[in-house]
């Protein structure tokens, strides 16, 4: 039967639960943010992603902090629906056979199916069985098998399923930039009819994640699904899947403003956006914090907005209630760890995200000195946060942050939670008190763990990167920020230390203080202006402002 989707959203991975792990991090939780909230809000919207065995890994952690992973298997037939339909791409030559598994995801206005394309199947032969294996994993090679499957395979499995008329097609980050090439073979390999069906949207400022191939590989692999003017469109020395898109694109957008200004000198194109990234409100929210706004902000499962101009009417001691309790989980799973005891009426810092060197989770420990100083007892840390397996220096960091917990024992208590996934986040996120993000300025392109601490009540005390800088300016009473104003955005120099002295500073001066006074009234105020900003940074606005600017085509 024909079918008719206005958005065809693409991405290389999508977070939606622990239990599906085919998602390496941020940007897969994003896009399941993104459909869940286009479901709430009935964009005639269908996700295309690649069917994993292996994304995201179990990492457990030795007593000396260092890191080791368990591949969690699961099956894809316990979780999805298995699709009659296949279609074939060209790998090296051969043909490959991509099956599909169906998802239905269901929100408030309607249901969403997300597709995951799969190889595992027995027309293949063992090796092209293996494509669909690790998300990420194996050589350029391999990354470029997996591509042609999610972007060509992508757009045959669609046609497939019957979607004869797509409006749109949506690149969630440049994996998936193949798609391009198979709308130029359906348009008689006109680029000007292809362009106004596409959009683009660029995820990270660090250059090595931005994929480039060789050419020799990319023809030996793709062969001619590469089209004769292939380096017109992704660039004369390399293939690079960014300018491919963006050729391809009547916009690209970056994800919080400071991402697109920096996006603009990245990609040397002056005409690159923004769209700023939001967290869906219910799958974030904790329990408790989900019935007070039930009872003081009516509608607000349907309207997230409301949240900002209701926040102000909830109640000090029900607010600080259903804080503590969420609270009181956290504590708990720390203290059933049986290494440290926290005290659930201490001021508990979260910092959790994926270890990478330019989020410098060590930060808080570059002068211990005066970080005994400024904790004194009232003061005590979680971390949590997988490195990749094959990024030692990163791993490294892990070891570092458990060493000096040891160091700093009779000063301030410190756990470290193994296996960050998206449970854990939803214990961490309503649970802190404040959510800490130190980012290298101008590298975290928005950042929406502290999203998701603001849903909580949670204040962000923070570096002003990514999405905090819009954030902070909305309402600095909303938390605190690190270093300077956005103003006077260093660049290129070292801000390890002077980040750090003001870290020290703020907490010494402002956050203890205001967390220690007998009636908290001044933090109770700054939790509501969190929330607050929930209002602006939630799911359902962000893909309002996508179907407003990018997915115009009718
Ligand atoms: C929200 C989330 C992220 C992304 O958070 P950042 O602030 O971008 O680091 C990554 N991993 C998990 C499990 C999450 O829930």
């Amino acid at each position: 039967m024909p079918q008719k989707l206005d958005v065809a959203y693409f991405t290389m991975e999508i977070g939606l639960s622990s239990e599906i792990p085919t998602f390496a991090g941020g940007l897969g939780v994003l896009a399941a943010d993104m459909m869940r909230g286009a479901a709430d809000i009935g964009t005639n919207v269908a996700c295309v992603t690649g069917c994993w065995r292996y994304g995201y890994l179990h990492q457990n952690l030795r007593p000396d902090g260092t890191q080791n992973y368990e591949e969690i298997s699961w099956d894809p037939s316990k979780k999805l629906k298995k699709l009659p339909q296949t279609v074939t791409v060209k790998v090296e030559g051969r043909d490959v056979t991509v099956g599909c598994w169906q998802l239905d995801l269901q929100g408030a206005k309607r249901s969403v199916p997300i597709y995951f394309l799969d190889t595992n199947i027995p027309e293949n032969n063992p090796e092209d069985r293996d494509i669909t294996k690790n998300l990420y994993g194996g050589d350029v090679g391999m990354r470029i098998k997996q591509e042609i499957v999610l972007g060509i395979g992508g757009v045959r499995m669609l046609r497939a399923l019957g979607y004869d008329r797509i409006n749109n097609f949506h690149l969630n980050e440049g994996h998936c930039s193949f798609l391009t090439l198979e709308l130029l073979r359906e348009r008689g390999f006109k680029d000007e009819d292809v362009r106004p069906s596409c959009a683009f949207t660029t995820h990270t400022p660090i250059k090595a994640g931005h994929d480039i191939f060789p050419y020799d590989l990319a023809w030996r692999i793709a062969g001619d699904q590469l089209p004769w003017h292939i380096k017109k469109l992704a660039g004369e020395d390399t293939l690079s899947m960014t300018q491919l898109a963006m050729t391809l694109s009547h916009d690209t957008f970056g994800v919080s403003r400071v991402h697109g200004m920096v996006s603009q000198r990245l990609l040397n194109n002056p005409r690159v956006g923004y769209i700023t990234n939001g967290v869906h409100h219910l799958e974030w929210t904790s329990p408790e914090m989900r019935g007070l706004f039930d009872r003081y902000v009516p509608g607000w499962r349907g309207h997230p907005h409301l949240l900002h101009e209701h926040c102000r009417e909830l109640p000090d001691d029900e607010l600080w209630g259903a804080h503590q309790a969420a609270k009181k989980r956290l504590i708990d799973a720390v203290n059933a760890q049986g290494k440290v005891h926290f005290d659930p009426d201490r001021l508990t810092i979260v910092t959790a995200r994926r270890i990478v060197p330019y989020k410098r989770p060590e930060l808080l420990y570059t002068n211990l000195q005066r970080l005994r100083e400024v904790a004194q007892g009232k003061l005590q840390i979680i971390h949590a946060g997988n490195a990749h397996p094959h990024d030692a220096f990163s791993q490294g960091v892990i070891r570092h942050i458990i060493e000096r917990s040891g160091e700093l024992k009779d000063a301030v208590n410190i756990a470290y939670l193994p296996n960050y996934n998206p449970d854990l986040a939803k214990l961490l996120v309503s649970g802190a008190d404040v959510w800490l993000n130190t980012p290298t300025r101008l590298q975290e392109a928005s950042g929406t763990s502290g999203m998701k601490a603001c849903l909580n009540g949670v204040l962000n005390l923070s570096t002003l990167d990514g999405w905090w800088v819009e954030g902070y300016e909305m309402d600095p009473e909303a938390g605190w920020r690190i270093g300077p104003l956005a103003e006077a955005l260093p660049t290129d120099e070292d801000t390890r230390k002077t980040d750090a002295e003001d870290l020290y500073t703020q907490l010494q001066y402002e956050v203890i203080p205001e967390y220690g006074y007998p009636k908290r009234e001044r933090w109770i105020r700054r939790m509501k202006r969190a929330v607050g900003l929930m209002g602006t940074f939630n799911a359902q606005r962000c893909v309002e402002e996508y179907q407003a600017k990018a997915w115009t085509n009718a």
